[in-house]
């Protein structure tokens, strides 16, 4: 930034502030050795969404925010899941610094996170999201994620498809008929 009485192109920093969640800077012209202030502060900018027939949309967290607690819907998740899964996403998105970004970008990343989540929440996402038109992309999709299942272990927060202690019955349960 230029001097404001000179119109010298350099100066230095004499003090450095945080205010408002922007930095203030206390300058000093090299040329005139006048003092002025800078504030720098990062512009909300906004985001938009490319849809797959190129039509453009501002991105809406909202929006966002529906599509994965639809596909959540019932599913014996934590409180706030949802929430932390848009935040995160919404934070990635800016963190990219594009001015667009296709919608399809936004889908997967919702996909990469459901997968590691909940598996059902993931396929019911994908479903809509990737439109299986044919129940046979939708069996694949499944297939993979059972043959993926066998090879690495369960995150913690995946419950089981089917309760270990439902598969038989404990050891010395047998019951004992009154009659
Ligand atoms: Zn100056």
């Amino acid at each position: 930034m230029n001097c404001p009485y000179c119109g010298y192109h350099d100066s230095k920093v004499i003090d450095s502030r945080n205010v408002n969640g922007g930095i203030r800077r206390r300058r000093q012209c090299l040329s005139c050795s006048s003092r002025f202030t800078t504030y720098e502060r990062l512009q909300p900018a906004s985001l938009f969404v490319i849809k797959k027939d190129e039509r453009r949309e501002e991105f809406s967290r909202t929006k966002l925010l529906t599509g994965i607690r639809k596909a959540c819907e019932k599913r014996p998740l934590p409180t706030g899941t949802v929430d932390k899964l848009a935040d995160d996403i919404e934070a990635e998105l800016y963190h990219l610094g594009k001015a667009e970004i296709p919608s399809a970008v936004i889908g997967d990343m919702v996909m990469e996170r459901l997968k590691s989540l909940d598996y059902i929440a993931y396929i019911r996402f994908a479903s809509v999201y990737r439109e299986f038109t044919d129940i046979t992309v939708l069996k694949q999709e499944i297939d993979t994620l059972v043959s993926s299942e066998t090879k690495i272990s369960t995150p913690t927060s995946q419950l089981p498809l089917l309760p270990d202690d439902k598969l038989e019955e404990p050891a010395g349960s047998h019951r004992r008929s009154r009659k």
